[in-house]
């Protein structure tokens, strides 16, 4: 990091549109180096995580909080996800060197859109992709424009949402933005629940039930020696069942190309997504 950057960069700022952020960006000169930490906000240490590691590795930090509307398949998760807009920017202000970025849609999705839709292949077709459809191509969207418009030099995210990681890498890929992409592992509650702004719509009582997906996960790798795989995931959904939460999917695939497998010879992921009430979770664990 350049010691001049830290002299440069002033107080704790926010930007509600691009072209301000930029401006802003101009006085620190070309050289700085820019971190994005893009969320949804209602932010919890998971993202806090990822901004601490962006700001190791920067100068500055760009945290953008927008609430894609074209990742949302259904309208009513859309709309009771959760917002704490203040709280979120009294969390970011207590960091050095971070810049918030709240743009509206237009800003994000303007008629003259840079965006031209990739080809995602089997990471559309499986778990995430083909439960919730149309959601990784929306991601990918936004994730494109959001590095279109700040031109970071590295993005970080979260390996909780393993699939959407494959989904920014491939998408980074085939556009060939020079963005640097970083992996930062999940992020857990001391009784090992995945931090997620959407347990803001759980109930303690529902926070206990959900500790069955951690549970279910640690179980798998537990005994991914002992039996076939077909065994192992139908043990799995056994003990998964004896909780309180329904069971959307778990599956085991390889880790990279996200194809279903049959052994355990490779670096696979187990993937597991349910609901605890109306509220859906997703969580994984590398085998
Ligand atoms: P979201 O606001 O849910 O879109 O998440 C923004 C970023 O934070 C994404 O890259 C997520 O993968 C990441 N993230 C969310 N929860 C966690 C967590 N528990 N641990 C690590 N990263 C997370």
């Amino acid at each position: 990091m350049s010691p001049i950057i830290t002299r440069k960069m002033d107080a704790f700022r926010i930007f509600y549109d691009f072209i301000q952020l930029k401006e802003h960006m101009k006085h620190f000169g070309a050289q700085l180096t820019v971190g994005l930490v893009p969320t949804m906000g209602a932010l919890h240490q998971g993202h806090i995580e990822l901004v601490e590691r962006a700001a190791i590795e920067n100068d500055i930090v760009v945290v953008t909080i927008f609430v894609n509307p074209k990742q949302f398949n259904n309208s009513s998760d859309l709309k009771q996800y959760p917002r704490t807009i203040e709280t979120d920017i009294a969390l970011l202000s207590a960091h050095k060197n971070v810049i918030i970025c709240i743009p509206n849609e237009i800003d994000v999705y303007p008629k003259n859109d840079p965006y031209s839709p990739i080809t995602l292949g089997i990471l559309n077709q499986v778990l995430e992709g083909k439960y919730r459809p149309g959601h990784f191509p929306g991601v990918a969207h936004v994730v494109h424009n959001l590095f279109h418009f700040i031109e970071p030099t590295s993005a970080y995210f979260g390996l909780k949402d393993y699939q959407q990681f494959a989904v920014i890498r491939e998408m980074v890929k085939q556009t060939q933005l020079k963005v640097k992409v970083e992996g930062c592992d999940t992020v857990r509650d001391e009784n090992g629940l995945a931090l997620s702004s959407r347990n803001f719509n759980l109930s303690e009582e529902q926070i206990n039930d959900a500790l069955i997906i951690i549970d279910t996960l640690r179980y798998i790798k537990s005994k991914k020696n002992q039996f076939e795989i077909d065994h192992l995931l139908a043990k799995a959904k056994d003990f998964f069942n004896k909780g309180k939460l329904t069971l959307e999917y778990l599956d085991i695939v390889d880790a990279q190309s996200f194809k279903k497998v049959n052994n355990l010879n490779r670096k696979t992921v187990c993937c597991i997504a349910a609901f605890c009430g109306e509220v859906r979770l997703i969580d994984n664990i590398l085998l």
